[in-house]
């Protein structure tokens, strides 16, 4: 399931977790959560990278299953769940083109 991410979707959610709010609100920078805490791909998809050095905040999602009834139509069929890393507004900077950086194995430029 590959979804493109665009400015809007990356800030909106199918669904909420008190659990995983209550998680990120402890950390305590004041950040909001599903406001100010997001993954990786949805600050990229705002234009906006995580700060070298810092570390992630793992939850726990559930993705929901479907299966096709009689009809063939999607009918939630249950979830499973998923670990994710998330980052605060704390955390990430706007995205800078041609940034020097030398992060693990992901560099556009060939080496020289
Ligand atoms: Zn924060």
């Amino acid at each position: 399931m590959m979804v493109t991410l665009t400015q809007e979707s990356a800030t909106s959610f199918e669904r909420f977790s008190i659990v995983n709010a209550a998680t990120l609100e402890a950390v305590g920078c004041g950040c909001k959560a599903y406001v100010d805490w997001f993954t990786y791909k949805r600050w990229a998809a705002q234009h906006m990278q995580v700060k070298r050095g810092e570390h992630g905040t793992r939850i726990t999602t559930y993705v929901q299953t479907t299966r096709k009834d009689r009809d063939g139509v999607d009918r939630p069929s249950g979830s499973f769940p998923r670990t994710t890393v998330v980052f605060c507004r704390h955390q990430v900077e706007p995205y800078v083109m041609n940034r020097d950086h030398t992060d693990e194995g992901e560099t556009d430029e060939p080496a020289a």
